[in-house]
């Protein structure tokens, strides 16, 4: 059979700004695949190529082995797309947006009744269909803005950050549904910075940074491939350098620490990778407590996808999105607004 969705070497630019430069992914069907990485990385056009919304300036792109570019029709059929925000139209219920939606899809007259029901019953949308739409929820939006991806049932259901903005109750709703789904047989691709997210919906991920994708595996794979636990260290709230690439050298040479970063986009901090249940958190405290250095705080945990980020960046997803946000072009972001 072949791969669900299948990229290799993508790439795309909007002027001088390269969104994608190199994006390779192989989605197997029915798998809840996501896709992960800092805002401006480059998610939104890798999936926004996928689904003919945008044209590649090159690589493949295939959908159950069909290419994307020579055959945007099949595609099109074949693949369910719910971006981030979707501009309802407020007047109109429901079950007018689907009717839409329908028609858009060129659904057959004969089956649209019977497809709009099933979606409403699909996602619990009962109480809402004949409602406008301007008094949902952002839970019911979402649950409706599902509703419409899924109208032409399509193989592959793709996602824009799908639980963006909503409360954890309606994002449980939605992970729910959508290993639902998954067991259906449908295939399912999310963006999203929300770490622990990916971590527990998807079976596999691909880490995408600056348009480049940076690992690929599942999330138990990624954060084993670590080898070890997280350590955690601050010397001060704000270490100065020197300071810290001292405590560096001092803790590099221990038993069980095995490899050491410093974290400059928070205040100078060590990440430390340790032997797992090893006594290097103690080994750790009394070396800098010989060299007379202080400890502001000190944590050990088990290896997180922020832990991949940070190890293949060198920074965290936080602070990458906080990066990100500094040094934002608001001129750009008007533009993107406009897509
Ligand atoms: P993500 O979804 O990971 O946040 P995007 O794919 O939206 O990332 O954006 C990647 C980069 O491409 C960003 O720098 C963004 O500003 C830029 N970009 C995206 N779409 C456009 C566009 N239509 N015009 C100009 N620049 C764009």
């Amino acid at each position: 059979m072949p791969p669900a969705v299948l990229i290799e070497k993508l790439q795309k630019r909007y002027g001088n700004v390269e969104a994608v430069k190199n994006v390779s992914l192989q989605i197997e069907p029915a798998e809840i695949f996501g896709l992960l990485g800092p805002n401006g990385a480059g998610k939104t056009t890798t999936l926004r190529c996928l689904c003919t919304l945008a044209i590649p300036d090159s690589g493949r792109i295939e959908v159950s082995g069909d290419s994307v570019l020579a055959n945007p029709r099949l595609a099109r059929q074949r693949l369910g797309y719910v971006a981030q925000e979707v501009a309802l139209d407020k007047v109109l219920t429901g079950r007018e947006l689907l009717e839409l939606q329908a028609a858009l899809y060129h659904i057959p007259r004969a089956a649209i009744k019977h497809r709009i029901e099933q979606v409403i019953d699909l996602l619990g949308l009962e109480e809402w269909a004949d409602k406008k739409t301007g008094t949902y929820s952002g839970g019911i939006r979402k649950r409706l803005d599902l509703a419409a991806g899924l109208l032409h049932q399509p193989d592959v259901l793709v996602l824009d950050e799908p639980t963006v903005g909503l409360d954890i109750e309606s994002r449980v709703a939605v992970w729910d549904f959508l290993r639902q789904l998954r067991a259906s047989g449908t295939t399912v691709l999310i963006t999203s910075h929300y770490l622990e997210e990916v971590d527990a919906l998807a079976d596999r991920v691909a880490i995408i940074d600056k348009g480049v994708v940076i690992a690929t595996g599942t999330p138990s794979e990624l954060k084993d491939g670590l080898g070890g636990d997280r350590v955690t260290l601050r010397i001060r709230e704000f270490t100065p350098l020197e300071e810290v690439e001292r405590a560096k050298s001092l803790l590099e040479p221990l038993p069980h620490v095995q490899e050491i970063i410093v974290n400059t986009a928070q205040g100078n901090s060590l990440n430390l990778v340790v032997t797992p249940q090893s006594d290097a958190l103690l080994t750790i405290q009394q070396a800098l407590k010989d060299a007379g250095l202080p400890i502001f705080g000190i944590s050990q945990s088990r290896p997180s996808l922020d832990d991949v980020y940070l190890a293949a960046t060198g920074q965290t997803l936080l602070d990458a999105e906080l990066a990100a946000v500094a040094t934002r072009d608001p001129k750009k972001e008007k533009k993107q607004n406009m897509r």
